[in-house]
């Protein structure tokens, strides 16, 4: 299938590795020059070299903290009129609600829900302009079914799900779609970390916790980044758009219930 893509910029956030670093190659593979970031600049040039190599596509990388005002001009600079945004940046961590000070929610929200927003703002009105614009926001599967250790993610992408409900419903009649995609658990340093410090807590190697949380997924198993990206690249296809204000879920089919 032909996505339509060809020629177009993107900017994927925080794609030196994980869900990120798969919908750059995806999209650098369909001919998309991408622009990823990251905060650990080696890492980021190599995984730009890499999709480069691997590609043939223009990869440019911008070092710096998605969260941040710069880390975004960083961002911007290096594809100031991107086709396609990719919003992405690291997940808060797990703990009990009673331990987290405003600091740590105002930390929570500048990741997942306001530098996302920061983002569109930026990028939107150009979009509209040359009726032509994907945006595709990487949530969590806890948006829709909340995880109790992981309040701060749970209320900080719901935020931005609300928002973008509105925003997406505002821009659609220019060729601008925004949608957000909804990972269950996909087998990237993230989930293998969590599972590590359960492996820990349990007594159990991560091999046992690992094949355990595998088992429970209808799927029997973990998602792979490639199928990640795959849905990421089809809502930004050129024929898609007609779809926009939708949550897709990627989980394998745990969330049970009879309608999405
Ligand atoms: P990952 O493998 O740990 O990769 C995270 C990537 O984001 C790295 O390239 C990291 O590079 C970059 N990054 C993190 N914070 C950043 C920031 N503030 N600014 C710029 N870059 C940043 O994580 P992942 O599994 O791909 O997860 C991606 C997102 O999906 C996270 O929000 C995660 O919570 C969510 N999610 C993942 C799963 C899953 O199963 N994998 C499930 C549900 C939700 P640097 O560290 O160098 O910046």
């Amino acid at each position: 299938m032909d996505l339509g893509l060809q020629g177009r910029s993107a900017i994927v956030c925080a794609a030196s590795k994980g869900l990120g670093r798969a919908c750059a190659l995806v999209l650098a593979g369909e001919g998309v020059a991408v622009t990823i970031t990251g905060r650990d600049e080696a890492r980021l040039k190599a995984t730009a070299a890499e999709i480069g190599s691997a590609t043939g596509a223009v990869v440019l990388f911008a070092p710096g903290d998605i969260a941040t005002e710069a880390g975004r001009a960083a961002a911007l600079s290096a594809c100031p009129s991107p086709d396609i945004l990719v919003n992405n940046a690291g997940g808060p961590p797990p703990g009990d609600f009673r331990d987290w000070e405003r600091e740590d929610w105002i930390k929570a929200l500048d990741a997942n829900m306001l530098a996302p927003i920061a983002m569109m703002k930026a990028v939107v009105d150009g979009m509209i302009d040359r009726k032509f614009g994907r945006i595709v926001n990487i949530t969590s599967a806890s948006v829709k079914s909340p995880i109790p250790n992981l309040g701060m993610s749970n209320g900080a992408r719901s935020g931005l799900t609300g928002f973008v409900g509105g925003l997406s419903r505002q821009v659609a009649r220019h060729n601008v779609t925004i949608n957000n995609l909804l990972p269950g658990p996909f087998l990237t340093d993230r989930l293998k970390t969590t599972m590590a410090g359960a492996a820990k807590a349990a007594g159990k190697s991560v091999d046992e916790i690992s094949a355990q949380r595998a088992a429970q997924s209808p799927a029997g198993r973990f998602g792979d980044p490639d199928e990640f990206a795959r849905a990421c690249a089809f809502l930004c296809a050129a024929s898609s758009g007609y779809i926009t204000g939708q949550n897709l879920l990627l989980d394998g089919g745990a969330f049970n219930a009879s309608f999405g």
